[in-house]
């Protein structure tokens, strides 16, 4: 098979939200009138982000669930992506599997697959997304206020574990099993992202850490924030070793929640929304004067952790 019949077999589907999809020299997309672009690329290495015998299914989610859940944080409708990938060899088994897992959520989305790159190496993705939101109504990190209370979705600390679990042999946790759903098949939080469009004020999707991602948001706004650790929402299994398992709720990646502020006026319309959408939606701390986050502990101690969250940079 050459790298074109590749092409036509697995990432060529009729373009329903294009001018013209996959096979010519470019795409050519029409965004609707009135509404602002957001573009946004990421990229997954084998090794790195995701473990080399990961179910190829799997993967193809994730590639694209990362991508999509940058979309949900913008409070933007994701249309279009273009897909590169490095690929160590032909694999026919292989990407039949990782394309059924990218189309699959791109469908559910109605997101189409309009372009690419293909190439041999070492095995590398990479996704740029292209989405929409009518314009003036994107949901930046810069737009925290005191005062605000800060809310996250779903369960946090999950991907982290799973692969703390694998790469220390701790399968037998009875928490296993979500965990390593959660790793393989994050849900990009898009309903969400769209429901709290004219709601929230800052919001940003956990994939390094609650606190490192909260970070951003209050570094962008010019504040500080103080986070209640006995409120981070977590599974209830994992509930019952909170107090160890919490540098894994606080600071663990991989999660794809959103993480957002909103003034306290708007705490109806959060619960309003909250009934809505597949994930909960649990109020976690408040913005304050300051710099940065405050982890604390119940009784007002403020809990310090070894670190907030990932980075492919850090030395430590
Ligand atoms: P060029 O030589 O102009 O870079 P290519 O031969 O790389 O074009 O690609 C041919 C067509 O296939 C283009 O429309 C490109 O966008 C598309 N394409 C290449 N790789 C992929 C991929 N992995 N997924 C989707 N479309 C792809
Ligand atoms: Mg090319």
């Amino acid at each position: 098979m050459t790298e074109f019949e590749l092409i036509r077999r697995y990432f060529t589907r009729p373009a329903r939200q294009a001018v013209l999809g996959v096979g010519d020299d470019a795409a050519i997309l029409r965004p609707t009138p009135g509404h602002d672009l957001h573009v946004s690329v990421d990229m997954l290495v084998e090794g790195r982000h995701f473990f080399a015998d990961v179910d190829p299914v799997a993967l193809g989610h994730k590639t694209l669930a990362v991508n999509l859940s940058d979309m949900a944080a913008m409070g933007a409708t994701p249309r279009w992506v273009l897909l590169s990938m490095a690929l160590p060899q032909l694999d026919e088994r292989w990407l039949a599997g990782f394309a059924e897992g990218f189309y699959r959520l791109a469908e559910r989305y109605e997101v189409d697959l309009v372009g690419g790159d293909t190439t041999r190496g070492p095995l590398t993705l990479s996704v740029t997304v292209m989405g929409e939101a009518p314009q003036g109504q994107a949901l930046c990190r810069a737009a925290a206020q005191l005062g605000d209370d800060i809310w996250v979705s779903g369960e946090l600390g999950l991907g982290a574990l799973a692969v703390a679990s694998r790469q220390q042999g701790l399968a037998e946790q009875p928490w296993f099993t979500a965990c390593r759903q959660r790793l393989d098949y994050p849900t990009p939080r898009l309903e969400l992202g769209h429901a709290l469009r004219g709601v929230a004020h800052a919001v940003a999707d956990v994939s390094d850490g609650l606190l490192a991602d909260l970070g951003h948001i209050l570094e962008c706004s010019g504040v500080g924030a103080e986070v209640w650790a006995e409120c981070l929402p977590s599974l209830p299994a994992i509930e019952q070793q909170r107090a160890t398992l919490l540098p894994y709720l606080a600071a663990g990646g991989d999660d794809y929640e959103l993480v957002f502020t909103a003034p306290v006026s708007q705490r109806a319309s959060v619960a309003a929304i909250a009934a809505t959408v597949d994930c909960r939606l649990t109020r976690i701390g408040r913005i304050v004067v300051g710099d940065k986050a405050h982890l604390l502990a119940a009784d007002g101690r403020e809990i310090s952790l070894q670190r907030s969250g990932f980075d492919h940079f850090d030395q430590a």
